[in-house]
């Protein structure tokens, strides 16, 4: 399913977004968490999302279509911008809206830099996903940049900070250390 991603659209304005139907997984996290590199990673396509140089320019939210019913949802990363502060103000009103009131959004992904794990705008999102009720799965990207002992660590800090029914996971989109179980995930949400 992932293989046959193709880009839809990108949308920065309510009235563009495409009906709100079928069902949709979103991805975030904060500028150069690996978001690009793991979404082409896991739909196998090198240009898919274009691995940005300047990060925290876009603020836009990319679709990719999988088939009629099942979309990807590329939100933009956000922390970059020097002014910092809340998750709210960072990202304007589009996203917000998008994350509360989408009734095809069923999951949402949040990549973390495996060496700089849960940041205070990481945790406000998860938290906000968690009271939405939204089914949440955190990668933990660039996990070749760590040894496996590391990695481990960092696992184990995440998985304890957060709800037993979130999926924590470690990822490497150079290496594809992760991918499969990134995969099932993916499957499972989408059901197929
Ligand atoms: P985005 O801003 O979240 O879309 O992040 P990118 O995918 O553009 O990646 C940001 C930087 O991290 C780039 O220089 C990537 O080459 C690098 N990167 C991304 N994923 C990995 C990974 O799994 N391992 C390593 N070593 N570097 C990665």
């Amino acid at each position: 399913l992932l293989h046959r991603a193709v880009y839809l659209d990108s949308v920065h304005e309510l009235a563009q977004l495409p009906p709100d139907q079928g069902i949709e997984v979103a991805i975030a996290g904060r500028s150069n968490a690996g978001k690009s590199s793991l979404l082409n990673r896991l739909c196998r396509q090198n240009h898919l999302a274009r691995t940005s140089r300047t990060p925290g320019r876009t603020r836009q939210l990319v679709f990719f279509r999988l088939d009629e019913s099942r979309h990807l949802v590329d939100l933009p990363g956000y922390g970059y911008a020097k002014v910092g502060g809340a998750l709210k103000k960072h990202w304007h009103g589009l996203i917000q809206s998008y994350l509360d009131r989408r009734q095809s959004l069923i999951g949402l992904v949040v990549l973390m830099d495996i060496r700089h794990p849960l940041k205070p705008q990481d945790i406000e999102l998860i938290e906000w996903a968690g009271a939405r009720g939204l089914a949440l799965h955190l990668v933990l990207t660039k996990a070749d940049k760590l040894g496996r002992g590391k990695q481990k660590e960092a696992l184990i800090k995440v998985r304890n900070r957060v709800d037993e029914r979130v999926g924590v996971q470690v990822f490497s989109a150079t290496s594809g250390q992760g991918l499969e179980t990134l995969e099932a995930c993916m499957a499972n949400w989408f059901g197929v």
